[in-house]
């Protein structure tokens, strides 16, 4: 898809209105989806306020990935292709191990790592930097209570003193606070899928460089990955297959009790320094492997976006989807010059096919990662092993980018690049 670049005109002799000038957004998150409705919301003219929980923008996740047109465009026209590009981690091949640590299988780099990858923590800091002169960020807060009459939403928070804004975002993610203040209980729309993941850093003891190692047994996997050429740092990724476990989000030394058990007794002779690495872990991500359904993503003027209204965890398309609809959201307000009973319904259809799509490609990923049995591990290695042959590999390829692919973006904006917020302060 080609793209227009617009030169912002140094003088306006009418200068044109911005289409959401009078509007007070609230969004509550700032990893990906919220900072990335910022920045459009911002370009259009809106006030923007982001509460995160958090008491600093929050570093470190997995990498995380972009594949195909769709998530390419919108890249593009958000303006951060290149230091995308710039910041990503040209991780290389992924290869699956036998015990003996002996390689049967390469996954091609496009498989885990789509187009361009990037650290989610340098992803969130790249939207942070772009938008924080003009976006209010409040960390360490959070939403308390939303009450919405027909004219806007009283809002208090933990610690901050109440406001009123015109709408309220919910960008918290799978476990949204504000998805549970407004649409119910996180059990009507958390669907299990029966695995768990975690991820945590260690010494690169396996001195890999922008390369990964697989190692399944039935139901559990271990990798270690580096992706950055860092020869000091390495990732380890655990996934296993479960019933639904009941324990604390909030403790991590349960959680690593959790972990321990499930991984004792693996024979890959690299096995015993990622369990060593998860003692000493202070950066453990662990949750289980679900899916976010909601009836329908906005309720009066409080809409959800990205995680928390269609997330997944794991599948690898989550952060693409979650910048896309951001894109839709925005364009959808401005569009309707901010009327949200317009935009809302409009942008809920243009995404909610595109979302689900994506979505269904994650629900593979527990079974994918960590078959159920030896039989199913062998099955998928040689079933990679022939997708990623050479005659294969482009088909396999297009494949993998269908569903991030699947949506034909409106062009909401007449300047997509340009910024009213810098146009309307102009003398
Ligand atoms: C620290 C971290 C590590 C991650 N690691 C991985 C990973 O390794 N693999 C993977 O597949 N996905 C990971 N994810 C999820 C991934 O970032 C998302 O799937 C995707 O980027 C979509 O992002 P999102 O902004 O919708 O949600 P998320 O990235 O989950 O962000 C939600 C944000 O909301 C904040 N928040 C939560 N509750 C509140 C509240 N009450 N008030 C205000 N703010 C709140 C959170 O702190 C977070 O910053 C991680 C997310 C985070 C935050």
């Amino acid at each position: 898809m080609t793209e227009t670049t617009h030169k912002t005109p140094t003088t306006h002799p009418i200068r044109p209105a911005a289409p959401l000038a009078h509007l007070d957004v609230l969004i509550s998150g700032a990893s990906v989806a919220g900072p990335a409705l910022a920045l459009w919301l911002s370009r259009y003219g809106a006030r923007v306020t982001v509460v995160e929980k958090a008491p600093a923008l929050r570093e470190g996740g997995f990498a995380v990935d972009f594949r195909g047109d769709v998530h390419r465009t919108v890249l593009r026209r958000m303006g951060i292709w290149d230091e995308v590009h710039r910041r990503q981690t040209h991780m290389g091949r992924q290869t699956i191990v036998e015990a003996d640590d002996k390689e049967r299988v390469d996954l091609p780099a496009f498989l885990m790592s789509g187009d361009v990858e990037i650290f989610r923590g340098d992803l969130s800091k790249i939207l942070h930097e772009r938008t924080r002169d003009r976006v209010e960020y409040v960390f360490g807060d959070s939403i308390a209570s939303l009450t919405e009459d027909s004219e806007g939403v009283d809002v208090t928070f933990d610690h901050g003193a109440p406001r009123r804004f015109d709408l309220v975002v919910g960008a918290d993610g799978l476990h949204s606070h504000t998805r549970r203040l407004a649409f119910g209980d996180e059990s009507r729309y958390l669907r299990f899928l029966g695995y768990y993941v975690a991820g945590f850093d260690v010494p690169n003891h396996l001195g890999l460089d922008r390369t990964a190692r697989i190692y399944s047994e039935p139901g559990r996997t271990v990798m270690f990955s580096n992706y950055d050429g860092d020869p000091e740092r390495a990732g380890v990724g655990l996934v296993f297959r479960s019933e639904r476990l009941t324990y604390d989000r909030h403790d991590r030394e349960q959680q690593k009790k959790i972990l321990a058990e499930k991984f004792t007794g693996l024979a890959w002779k690299h096995a015993g320094r990622a369990m060593e690495g998860l003692e000493r872990a202070e950066d453990l991500y662990f949750d289980a492997i679900a899916q976010i359904h909601v009836d329908r993503l906005s309720q009066g003027r409080v809409v959800l976006l990205g995680d928390a209204g269609y997330g997944a965890t794991m599948g690898g398309i989550g952060t693409g989807t979650a910048l896309v609809c951001a894109y839709v959201l925005a364009g959808e307000l401005a569009a309707s010059r901010g009327d949200h009973r317009v935009a809302f319904p409009a942008y809920e259809a243009e995404i909610r096919d595109y979302a689900k799509g994506c979505q269904k490609t994650s629900g593979n990923a527990g079974p994918f990662l960590a078959p159920p049995s030896e039989k199913k591990i062998r099955s998928r290695d040689r079933a990679y092993r022939m997708l990623s042959s050479r005659f294969l590999a482009g088909l396999f390829k297009k494949l993998t980018e269908r569903a991030a692919s699947d949506l034909t973006l409106k062009d909401y904006a007449p300047r997509p690049l340009e910024d009213y917020a810098s146009l309307n302060r102009q003398p």
